[in-house]
């Protein structure tokens, strides 16, 4: 049955059946630009963006696999050694891919699930195949950009590879060229080209040209118990997987809490935030979708909806422009000069407690609202925004260094979070506890320059109490 906003969307599809690709989305990785004479077909290789409709990737790769007349592949590599991995996010992934390729049946395109990397396999699955094109996402992280060169290394001369920025509104490299200071330089580059970004989305219709011989079948049952998981995360119950529970947690954002957005989204005890994060990060839902909706939702205050586009556009997209432009974007080395000097000018100041990780892990601190808030991302895969920062930056003042209290964040979150392993992730980390797009503040110890939060600071914005009760076991 379709929601509301489900049919919304549903009609909003329809409607945009006509608009056209901006190729100014699409960047050319090799020599070739024409799709290779009497290929079989074209091939999406999914990475980031994990969903079929409202992806700027696929809907390109369908427009050259219809104009040269071929069929539609859509390709996504799982590795089977995969350090780190958690059952909480890779049954994520696995259920949300289930279902594309359950999408992707019903509308002619092949979808593979192939072992191993990109680097290494991708190539020969286009030889094996007979592919005439690639086209692909885009992450600015480190593993992603690897391996997206070694497919170009790997890829015959003749086949051209194009990168389209499936994830952000605005293209990372259109956007901006250089790595911005703040949400300040970005913001007006960034809204200046929304007219000609954030639009509708063509959909992706069912493909007219079928591929000569069937894909491997997937006993999608055996997927998930043949990889090499950590199960001590596991799954958890409140967001499930895939496009469209993506949808039906945007269409319950619009409904209930975007009213309450501008105004209660730092308050942590509130139901105030969209919750899309977990499904933007897998690609699940694209942003710009749920940007679009937002805009044409009845209910909500004004000044929800600017605010929203804020977060969802403009600090995401600040995060990904960082990510790519600065390699070292999750060390300490990756800061401002300003910032790198004052924490190191203060890198002996004694700290009222000290913590190691183990500690830290297992919420075992002084302070009942850090533990609080790290037993809701232990629990729930995911923090309140607010809380997050108070967390990164408590970190910064119970360890020994910076640099090791960076990389604990980091460790956590990408551990914990439902939506780790994100430039978000890295960013939230950087600007916590270096001051990554912030300013310098009233100098004071171990923080130096770096913005500081205190627990008092926090009970003058909600009720603490509440949260710790809530949280923390009895
Ligand atoms: P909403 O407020 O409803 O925002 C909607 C969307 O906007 C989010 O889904 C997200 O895509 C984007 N967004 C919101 N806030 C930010 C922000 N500050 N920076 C960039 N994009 C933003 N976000 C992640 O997606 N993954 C992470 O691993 C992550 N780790 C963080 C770690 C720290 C230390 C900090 C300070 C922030 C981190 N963030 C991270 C950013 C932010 O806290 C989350 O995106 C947000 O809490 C997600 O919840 P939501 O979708 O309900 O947020």
């Amino acid at each position: 049955e379709e929601g509301w906003l489900e049919g919304e969307v549903a009609a909003a599809r329809r409607e945009a059946r006509g608009v056209k690709f901006n190729k100014r989305r699409a960047r050319f990785l090799s020599e070739a630009q024409k799709v290779k004479q009497g290929a079989e077909g074209v091939l999406y290789w999914m990475s980031r963006d994990q969903r079929v409709q409202d992806n700027w990737a696929l809907i390109y790769a369908q427009s050259l696999a219809l104009e040269a007349e071929v069929s539609l592949h859509v390709c996504f590599f799982l590795e089977q050694q995969l350090p780190d991995a958690t059952v909480r996010e890779y049954s994520f992934i696995v259920k949300g891919l289930e279902e594309a390729a359950k999408e992707c049946d019903a509308l002619g395109l092949q979808f593979h699930l192939l072992p191993g990397s990109a680097g290494e396999a991708l190539p020969r699955f286009v030889e094996d195949w007979g592919l005439g094109a690639v086209v692909t996402d885009f992450s600015p992280l480190r593993v992603s950009l690897q391996q997206v060169e070694e497919v170009q290394k790997g890829l015959p001369s003749d086949v051209p590879f194009m990168q389209v920025d499936a994830h952000n509104v605005v293209p990372c490299w259109v956007a901006s060229d250089k790595q911005e200071y703040s949400a300040r330089t970005i913001r007006g580059k960034i809204t200046k080209l929304l007219p000609e970004f954030l639009t509708q989305f063509p959909l992706v219709d069912k493909h007219p040209h079928c591929a000569s011989k069937p894909a491997e079948v997937v006993d999608w049952s055996q997927v998930l118990s043949g990889l090499k998981l950590d199960h001590s995360v596991g799954e958890v119950d409140w967001a499930q997987p895939g496009a469209s529970a993506g949808i039906a947690m945007l269409e319950s954002f619009i409904d209930e809490r975007l009213k309450d957005y501008a105004p209660l989204r730092n308050n942590p005890n509130s139901e105030a935030l969209s919750q899309l994060s977990p499904w933007v990060h897998f690609g699940h839902l694209s942003a710009q979708r749920a940007v679009l909706q937002v805009q044409r939702g009845r209910s909500g205050r004004a000044e929800s909806i600017p605010a929203f586009v804020e977060e969802a556009v403009v600090r995401r997209e600040l995060a990904d422009n960082f990510c790519y432009y600065n390699k070292k974007y999750d060390q300490v080395e990756g800061a401002s000069d300003w910032a790198r000097k004052t924490l190191q000018d203060h890198a002996k100041d004694p700290g009222p407690y000290t913590y190691t990780r183990e500690q830290l892990e297992k919420a075992q601190t002084h302070d009942k609202l850090w533990n609080a808030a790290q037993y809701q991302m232990i629990v729930e895969g995911k923090m309140h925004g607010f809380l997050r920062m108070y967390w990164a930056k408590k970190i910064l003042e119970w360890t020994s260094s910076p640099e090791e209290a960076l990389s604990i964040a980091i460790y956590l979150n990408d551990r914990y979070e439902l939506d780790g392993r994100d430039p978000n992730g890295y960013v939230g980390c950087m600007w916590s506890i270096c001051g990554v797009h912030d300013q310098g503040w009233q100098e004071r110890a171990i923080f130096g320059k770096v913005r500081y939060m205190n627990y008092a600071g926090c009970t003058r914005k909600f009720n603490v109490q509440e949260f710790e009760r809530r949280y923390c076991p009895k």
